[in-house]
């Protein structure tokens, strides 16, 4: 009863448009992206989930959560079912001039074995740029890995992404692959949902203090 409460409660919660209720500024603002949204679905899970879905509702978790954490404020790219284009994301965290940019999505395969956690930052980013988006991708993955237990660790890596073209250190992450039937239910449920939302927000946490 207690937890059908508890789910109840964030359902309820989750379903109010996010607003910013922080009146000072805080220490550090990191731009959370929900991959996806409007007619891009992203991934199809084996049952039919929709990616864009899923990691929309991640990531209002990790704003939510985020006001625990008064030093670091959490905006999003998108609170709803809207479509925005790559460059539109990035766009909203370098006007911001955002200490961090993190895009949340999940993976798909078709090999439907295919499982595990991932992280990924930019290729064609140097320098300091590089060395930061890698230690915010190595704190994002190792918190993941603890949070989540997944049975594969699939490791930090780079390819060419949309992400360099943030002016801030930036990393994407893959919270499991929707083509696999397991990771798919666990994706959709919200106890899961939270723990990866915790295991972003720890990671971010880390990437700032624990260094
Ligand atoms: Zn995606």
């Amino acid at each position: 009863m207690k937890r059908l409460i508890f789910t109840l409660c964030v359902i309820l919660v989750l379903s109010i448009p996010v607003v910013d209720l922080s009146g000072a500024r805080a220490a550090y603002l990191v731009i959370i992206d929900a991959g996806h949204g409007g007619q891009d679905s992203g991934a199809v899970g084996f049952r039919g989930s929709y990616e864009k879905n899923i990691v929309l509702q991640v990531a209002k978790i990790v704003r939510l959560r985020s006001f625990s954490m008064p030093e670091i404020e959490i905006l999003l790219t998108r609170t709803d079912d809207n479509f925005i284009e790559l460059t539109g994301r990035t766009d909203i965290a370098n006007e911001r001039n955002a200490d961090l940019y993190v895009s949340i999505h999940a993976n798909a395969h078709n090999d439907s074995r295919a499982e595990g956690i991932e992280t990924w930052i930019a290729e064609r980013i140097a320098g300091e740029k590089r060395e930061e988006s890698l230690a915010l991708a190595n704190a994002l993955q190792a918190s993941m890995i603890q949070f989540m237990q997944p049975d594969k660790d699939r490791g930090v890596k780079s390819q060419r992404l949309y992400l360099r073209h943030a002016e801030m250190p930036s990393a994407l992450v893959e919270l499991g692959f929707l083509t696999n039937p397991d990771e798919e239910i666990s994706l959709s449920q919200l106890n899961y949902q939270l723990r990866a939302a915790d295991a972003i927000l720890q990671g971010i946490n880390n990437y700032f203090y624990q260094r």
